[in-house]
This record gives structure tokens, sequence and C-alpha cells, in this order.
């Protein structure tokens, strides 16, 4: 398997300033924003030591232009982060939470960037799948705004990128970040020929979006499925929502190519989750993504990095999917795997196991091929 690696050491240059976490204040000691560069450098450094890297084939970034950024965006939101960008005290990306220093902008047009080389490199059959670790991540923002530490839509900057240059139609794109990919949703809520699927913790961020009963609208109605999982879930209930929502979601829409946005703030070290994955949960649904890619479209199967907010424990959990991407060990083992993933509620439950079973009777409504050429009265 020839797995494509992009990771670019501008993404660490990124700059979200001090505060206690998200927040500063009366009251609040300076610390580091949770969005640091920490847990994405610290597993592009794994990557390097573990010997990962030398089974990997590089994939190179360019920044994202203008034009690129504009088939996503409004011209106000994107003239307002470069404006921004250009004030040396930096700027914020739309919600107050979400700093970056002077020269963001230009970081986030090599994010948006990363993740389109990363389709390139796929679609055209240059390597077999790709992982992108890019930053700032990108599932939050939404066409006027940025908003929760992402400027701009990455993964939705690449799909239209893609549908423009590259021949591809139809995309999926499935999120197990734990925060649900509103901007994602947002970019293709009319579209039938994009399908998003995101599983995240209920209620989390955004407070009011990802909702079982947000499916699309208009013509893209079916064409969102949200799993708004309980806190505490763990392995069962992501691999039971995988098998029962994911996977005939994808079978029923067809996809041309499958994205996965994904973030590691889903593990049980997370400080901004409160879901129980590890390394171990990763690797398996990375496996079953690439089962469906192999079945569906060919195998092509791109991975686009978002949120995860565990410096110590995100490097092991980006190795272990990237080993699985590649079907090669680097001979590093998490060695946090075999406690957490011993803890009893990574079982499936009763809760876990209704929510997904009610998103399971929306699988009906996804537009399949035959569906759209009906829609579009051909
Ligand atoms: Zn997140």
């Amino acid at each position: 398997m020839r797995t494509g690696w992009l990771w670019h050491e501008i993404y660490a240059w990124h700059d979200t300033g001090n505060a206690a976490g998200y927040l500063s204040g009366p009251g609040l000691q300076p610390f580091r924003h949770f969005e640091s560069p920490e847990s994405k450098a610290r597993l592009a450094s794994l990557v390097e030591v573990s010997g990962m890297l030398e089974h990997l084939t590089r994939v190179t970034a360019t920044p994202a232009s203008e034009q690129d950024l504009l088939r996503v965006h409004t011209d106000e939101h994107v003239e307002s982060m470069r404006r921004q960008s250009e004030d040396p005290r930096g700027g914020d990306m739309g919600d107050g939470l979400s700093p970056f220093a002077q020269g963001g902008y230009d970081i986030a047009r090599w994010a948006a960037g990363g993740t389109i080389s990363a389709i390139k490199a796929v679609v055209t059959g240059e390597v077999d799948n790709a992982y992108a670790l890019v930053r700032p991540p990108g599932h939050h923002a939404r066409p006027d705004t940025g908003m929760g530490f992402c400027m701009f839509a990455n993964i939705a900057i690449g799909i239209e990128y893609a549908r423009q240059n590259l021949g591809v139609g139809r995309v999926a794109v499935v999120d197990w970040d734990v925060h649900h990919g509103n901007g994602t949703e947002a970019c293709f809520e009319n579209d039938p020929e994009v399908l998003t699927i995101s599983l995240h913790q209920n209620g989390n961020f955004p407070a009011d979006t990802g909702k079982v009963e947000h499916r699309g609208t208009g013509d893209g109605f079916g064409a969102a499925i949200n799993i708004p999982l309980p806190a505490g879930s763990g392995d069962g209930a992501y691999q039971y929502a995988l098998e029962h929502v994911v996977a005939p979601a994808l079978r029923r829409f067809a996809p041309d190519l499958i994205i996965v946005a994904c973030g590691f703030d889903s593990s049980n070290a997370d400080p901004l989750g409160k879901m129980l994955l590890t390394s171990t949960s990763y690797s398996a649904m990375t496996n079953t993504m690439m089962e469906l890619a192999e079945e569906l479209c060919e195998g092509k199967l791109v991975i686009s990095h978002e949120g995860g907010y565990s410096p110590v424990y995100v490097p092991f959990c980006g190795l272990a999917v990237l080993e699985t991407l590649s079907g090669q060990r680097s001979g590093i083992n998490d060695p946090y795997a075999a406690t957490w993933d011993a803890l009893p509620d990574q079982a499936l439950a009763p809760a876990q196991k209704a929510l997904v079973d009610r998103v399971a009777t929306l699988v009906d409504e996804v537009p399949s091929p035959a569906t759209s050429t009906l829609s579009t009265g051909a």
C-alpha cells in the first residue's frame, strides 16, 4: 500500500497565543491555548522517530489559492481573515475563541492546500490513500465565518477543488472528531452529491448543531447524518455506529471518494471531549473505512486531521492510523492502550445503542445515484 503523508513545519507556526485552555480573563492564570502546535507537531515527530516515515510517500503541500478559498467561503470572510492577519496583534477567526497571530491567514491557506494536495495525490493514483496532518483544522469553518479554532473549511475546499479540477463527483465525509462537523455540513447542506456523516459527543460544540433531526436542506435533504453519541461512549458505540449507520449509508450513497475528518479529541485522554477511544479504536475504524473505500471507490480514502488536544496521546493515535493505512508496523506500541482498552465502559451501552438504532432508520433517505437522477429529472 502506498500511503501518502503530508505535514509542513509551517503548521506548527500557527500561533494561538496564551489562554487558560480557550479562555482568558480575571481569575484565569494564563496558560497555553488548547489548540497549540504541540499535539500535531509531536505526532509528526513520532512518525519520524518511530521510522514510520520511511514507509510513507511524502506528499508536498502548497498553499490554497484565493480562488480555492472562494469556492467555499464568502469574499467577506476571506477578506476579513487576510486583513486581520496583517495586523501585528493578529486577529480572531470569528467566534472570539479562535485567535491567530500575524500571518495566520497564510498558514491557514497552507492547511487548506495540504488537504487539496492529499486529495489530488489519491484521486490521480500517485498514492493509494493519504493522511494530511494539517493545522489549523477546518471542520467548524462555515462559508461566512471561522469558529472553533478553524479558519477555513479545509475538507470542503478540497472537495470543491476535486469536483472542479479532478473530475470527482460524489464525495462522502465521515467525521469522528468529538465535536460536530458543523462547518462541513453547512458547506454542503443543499448538496445531494456530498454526504456528511458526523459522529460526535452530544451537545459538546457547537451546542446547538449536530442533532439527529438536522439532515440537510432542499436537494441536500438526507445527505447529512448526525450521530450525537452520549458522553462516555467508547469503542463499542463507535464500532456499532460504523456498522449500522456509516457502512449502509456509504453503500447507498456510492461515493467516488471517501474523506475522514479525523479528530483525536474523541480519545480517552482529551481535555475537550468526554469519550473513551484509544489508538486501538482509531486503527479499527480506519480499517473499516479502508474496507468500505475498497468496496465502493477503488480504495480512494483521504484522512484530513482536525482536532485532538492531548499532546501526549494524539501521537499514538495518529501513528496507529498510519500503520493501518500503510499496512506497516512502526515497532512502537501505544503504552496506554492496554489499560484504556480494558475500561468497562468501552462496551456498547443501551442508551448508545438506542441512539444509533434511531439514526439507522434515516439511512434509507440518503440520496443514492439512482434517486439523484430522478430528482434532476434526467
Ligand atoms: Zn474537535
